[in-house]
């Protein structure tokens, strides 16, 4: 038999080749312009005609090539980036691979045009199908501009493949998108079949949102960064209410490498479950940065997918960070937090961190008196009822201090203390008269919800939503510390479920057991109730159980970090003081100070508005118009 092994011949190789990397006219944009991008460019010009089918044109202002190297840049593992494969794993670069030119060359007429700053003069190369077909000096400015046309115009089954025109220049405008988002300080231009689509000037992160989204944007946007020892994580979120219904503005990138990552992206998911309405899809535009050896990017050629070497340290760093946004948010509204107002935030500032966003923080009292903190204590009521889980000593927050946050001055002392109320000594021991400023009340409306004044209007809070968010998230705390209480039963409790409910006990039972649960399965339908949370005063632990059970059916969870929230958030709604019960001043109290203090205080964990304060502005308004 003759031998029938032959080696392809390098065009059709490249032909073959292209098909993974180029599969369309945004995939040479995004090769071009990343190109631009490692040339060191700080502008980058986009034009395009019929959607880059029929032509696609990259100039940048970057380093240029030398005229060997305009000719070598078509070839097959023609790269300036790699020589050894240790490279790749400290790589800096958006391209490495040395494929997109030789692809895109062999399945496209393209016109090169290059000049390096030190050169006189520039180099132009024309490279059809693959074929250097012309190469001839060129006066022009430093940089590169690379023109594509007629894409697949020998390949006429993948040409015939291509969308139409509106579909292909969404991928067009979606590359070009994701490119210059991540690249704020660079500017870029979008010119299709002659009408500029963008210009967008460098500038910060969020300019660069607001130029490409619009400026509706600008107060869409919260601020996210955390910085670790492995993961630095910036830039932002768009606020829950403006959740939209299609999945629309999701942003993700690692090293500035725009990724599809649907673990991380369950990660938001999840920060922003409780907010935002089924159906909805958050908005996110965040950069991940790790060191280049933790991650993987060689894994998919077209290079959207990226793996981490521990990605579940970036999924909890990505978790808290989200939390602590949104959490920040609640509160701002009515807080000033000193943050200037034109925000400009963005990935290199935040991480020199020379602009930090500052944290809700309790301001610490210059006329701090020892006394009446004293007097206070020993005068201090014991609770006079108990309901379930709500501990009005918790460590968090001290109560009252949420209304300085709300420009409240509650370090003032009251009105029955004469001495105390007349001065105080500053920090050089004078003394300071202080006006006296009248004790906050509450009162109870309809028994369900609680009302107190602040200096800017009347607050009222949901007392029900309010308790649900508190235990909601003391629930949280406590799977997360393992500082969970059980208490012992005196008499255990055995209960039967069918067969499935039983099975789905089963599976959720450490869960259980994080929250105090102790249950013992004694035969496949049969459990014995040992030990139950410390928190549930007077709820039947079986009914609770089962309405748990009823939770996880209707909403399937297979993530554990899934059914711990179901769990807290089922547990807090049943636990949680209800509408129409009469409470104590010193409980309500109680209830707004622990509100205050949750990371998210303004909506309870189904979403609902917690509370909402009638401001002056708004009564003198209706007060005057009526
Ligand atoms: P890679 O980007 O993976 O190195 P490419 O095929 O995209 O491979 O590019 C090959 C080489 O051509 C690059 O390594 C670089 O040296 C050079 N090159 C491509 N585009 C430009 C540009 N716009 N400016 C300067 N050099 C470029
Ligand atoms: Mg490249």
């Amino acid at each position: 038999m003759l031998d029938v092994i032959k080696i392809l011949p390098e065009n059709v190789a490249n032909q073959i080749a292209a098909g993974e990397v180029i599969q369309r006219p945004a995939s040479a944009v995004k090769e071009l312009m990343e190109n631009a991008l490692d040339a060191g460019a700080t502008q980058i010009d986009l034009v395009v005609k019929d959607a880059g089918k029929a032509m696609i044109m990259v100039s940048d202002n970057g380093c240029g090539m030398s005229e060997a190297d305009a000719q070598r840049c078509f070839e097959r593992h023609a790269t300036s980036k790699i020589s050894r494969a240790e490279d790749l794993f400290a790589l800096h670069t958006m391209g490495f691979r040395g494929e997109a030119l030789a692809s895109i060359a062999a399945i496209a007429q393209v016109e090169l045009k290059t000049r390096r700053p030190e050169d006189e003069v520039g180099v132009k190369v024309v490279n059809e199908g693959g074929a250097i077909k012309e190469q001839v000096p060129t006066p022009m400015a430093a940089g590169t501009s690379f023109t594509v046309k007629n894409l697949f115009f020998n390949v006429p089954a993948r040409r015939n493949f291509l969308k139409s025109s509106v579909a292909e220049m969404r991928h067009v405008v979606e590359e070009f998108t994701r490119v210059s988002l991540v690249n704020p300080e660079i500017g870029f231009t979008l010119v299709s079949d002659g009408k500029e689509l963008y210009h967008l000037y460098p500038g910060n992160l969020k300019q660069r949102i607001l130029g490409l989204f619009g400026n509706g944007y600008d107060e869409k946007l919260l601020p996210v960064h955390q910085d670790t020892d492995r993961v630095r994580i910036n830039g932002y979120i768009v606020k829950a209410e403006y959740a939209k219904k299609t999945r629309g503005e999701q942003y993700f990138f690692v090293n500035k490498r725009y990724v599809k990552h649907p673990y991380l992206h369950h990660a938001i998911e999840n920060a922003f479950m409780e907010m935002i309405p089924k159906e909805s899809f958050p908005g996110y535009f965040l950069n991940i940065e790790v060191d280049p050896a933790d991650i993987d990017v060689n894994i998919h050629p077209t290079k959207t997918e990226v793996s981490f070497l521990d990605v579940k340290l970036v999924y909890a760093i990505l978790h808290a960070a989200v939390r602590k946004a949104i959490g920040q948010h609640n509160l701002s509204p009515l807080i000033d937090f000193d943050e200037p107002s034109n925000l400009n935030i963005d990935f290199g500032e935040v991480v020199k961190s020379s602009n930090p966003i500052v944290q809700p923080s309790i301001p610490i009292d210059p006329s701090y008196n020892p006394f009446r903190q004293q007097r206070e204590s020993s005068s201090r009521e014991p609770m006079p009822r108990s309901f379930g889980g709500f501990d009005p000593f918790a460590k968090k927050p001290v109560p009252g201090d949420w209304r300085q946050l709300y420009g409240e001055r509650t370090d003032l002392p009251s009105e029955t203390d004469p001495v105390a109320s007349m001065a105080t000594r500053d920090g050089e021991g004078a003394v300071v008269f202080n006006e006296p400023a009248p004790s906050p009340h509450y009162i109870q409306l309809n028994q369900s919800y609680i009302v107190t004044t602040m200096k800017s209007g009347l607050l009222v809070i949901d007392q029900h939503l309010a308790h649900y968010r508190i235990l909601y998230e003391k629930f949280l705390r406590e799977m997360e510390h393992a500082e969970v209480q059980s208490q012992q039963e005196l008499f255990p409790q055995p209960f039967t479920l069918n067969v499935n409910d039983a099975s789905l006990l089963r599976e959720v039972m450490p869960e259980l057991q994080q929250v105090g649960f102790v249950l013992e399965q004694v035969n496949p339908t049969t459990f014995v109730i040992n030990g139950t949370p410390a928190d549930l005063g007077e709820a039947n632990p079986v009914a609770l159980l089962e309405t748990m059970l009823d939770h996880f059916k209707t909403h399937h969870a297979d993530v554990q970090r899934d059914r711990k929230l179901g769990i807290a958030k089922t547990m807090a709604a049943q636990l949680a003081v209800k509408a129409k019960t009469p409470l104590h001043e010193k409980e309500m109290q109680n209830l707004a100070d622990q509100l205050f203090g949750c990371a998210v205080a303004e909506v309870a964990p189904d979403g609902k508005k917690i509370y909402t304060l009638i401001t002056l502005d708004s009564l003198t308004e209706q007060l005057n118009n009526g």
